[in-house]
């Protein structure tokens, strides 16, 4: 059984470092990880943590602190893993449509690096040809994912080298001389049938013949995880039994030294996120009961963005009669965090929380309506630790020129 903060916790930590606030729960993330490293016990299995679901620093070594990897998509991302202590070769920089100043840069870094164009590819090898290792990001051509937004693997997404390329791949990399290390693909967010991975495997494992120094297969993300009470989520455990057994029954007898990667963001930090608010107005119209919070798109993008779903608690009131409630945000335009949830009779001033606010919460944050950004806390052997203060007023001019 998993762990999670108590009402009683949370209440806490939001009378000791107010609200709104982002709190994360260290041992959630540890226990996602294990979950991980044993459904794939079967495979040689590495697991880069995706960081763009949440990259504070603090959260960023103690991911490293229980042995993983990252996974960068900006060369930001990649300083930021470096200071946090992961070590250049842990750490894979998988960006899209970057200037190839930006590749230079992450190879200058020692990291290792994701090709997702022919043309940088072209420019990589006429620049290092077989001095530096690559891994070439491929489009599979598989619709995939939660939402269109972050499906990223069909075929009219920007994402990766289409394998009907393969061809062109092949005179460039025989042209300079590229040493291919690893193939890639990412399919997209919030994947919950395997066989979208099983697929992308096969895809990827018959392209094994045209790179003969191939270490590894990266397998991208996309677990889903439960967002509503009842709600399913990716069988990793059934997801790892296929890909040894892929493995072992795949002609190509090379595959068995393969590598396989992963590089989940949701699925190691979402569970552990709790977004803490407080509800500042009830607003009964002929339409609806309206509970307002002291937060907005702002501060949790994910509802009006991608009509995601987070399931909501008063933990001030937790014994009250339900009712059912708009939950809104106070932006000035329809800002919308929940419609027609039922909830435990909100007050004026009780404290609600958001649950699976860990990935791409804060991480989407802005000071749109020049709001604050929330502050975030890290729990850790039961101490809740301040790990970014509350944004202040001078945050909102900082790098204004008056
Ligand atoms: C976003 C992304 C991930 C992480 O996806 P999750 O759904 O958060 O696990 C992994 N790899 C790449 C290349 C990505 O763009």
């Amino acid at each position: 059984m998993q762990q999670t903060l108590t009402h009683q916790q949370l209440v806490d930590i939001a009378n000791e470092f107010g609200t709104p606030v982002y709190v994360y729960h260290a041992e959630r993330i540890a226990g996602q990880y294990q979950q991980l490293k044993n459904a794939f016990k079967d495979s040689n299995a590495r697991f880069f943590y995706a960081c763009k679901s949440l990259t504070n620093i603090n959260v960023l070594r103690y991911i490293n602190s229980l042995g993983a990897s990252l996974d960068c998509v900006s060369i930001y991302e990649v300083k930021l893993g470096l200071m946090a202590g992961f070590e250049p070769k842990n750490i894979l920089f998988t960006p899209n449509c970057v200037d190839f100043d930006e590749i230079v840069q992450a190879k200058e870094l020692g990291v290792n690096i994701n090709i997702d164009n022919i043309s940088i590819l072209e420019q990589f090898g006429s620049k290092y040809g077989n001095s530096y290792p690559v891994c070439i990001r491929l489009n599979p051509h598989i619709m995939a994912g939660g939402n269109f937004k972050i499906s990223t693997g069909h075929v009219d997404s920007k994402f990766g080298i289409s394998i009907h390329q393969m061809r062109h791949i092949e005179r460039v990399v025989k042209t300079t001389n590229l040493n291919v290390e690893g193939v890639h693909m990412h399919t997209g967010s919030e994947i919950k049938d395997i066989n979208v991975f099983l697929l992308g495997l096969d895809v990827m494992l018959n392209t094994i013949e045209h790179f003969p120094n191939l270490k590894y297969i990266d397998l991208g993300s996309g677990f889903k995880v439960p967002y509503q009470p009842g709600d399913s989520e990716t069988d990793v455990d059934l997801l790892g039994q296929k890909i040894a057994q892929a493995f072992l029954q795949f002609e190509n007898k090379k595959v068995k030294d393969l590598a396989v990667w992963f590089e989940p963001g949701k699925y190691l930090v979402s569970q552990a996120g709790y977004f803490i608010t407080k509800t500042n107005v009830i607003k009964q119209t002929p339409a609806a009961l309206f509970a307002g919070v002291n937060s907005g798109f702002n501060h949790l993008i994910r509802p009006m963005m991608y009509d995601a779903y987070h399931h909501i608690e008063n933990i001030t009131n937790p014994t009250g009669a339900e009712r059912i409630y708009n939950v809104v945000g106070n932006i000035c335009e329809t800002d919308t965090f929940a419609y027609d949830r039922k909830i435990n009779e909100i007050r004026e001033g009780d404290y609600l929380v958001f649950y699976n606010a860990g990935a791409y919460g804060f991480e989407m944050s802005s000071n749109f309506n020049s709001r604050l950004k929330p502050a975030e806390v890290l729990v850790k052997d039961g101490k809740a630790q301040l790990i970014r203060r509350r944004d202040e007023f001078e945050d909102l001019l900082r790098n204004q020129v008056i």
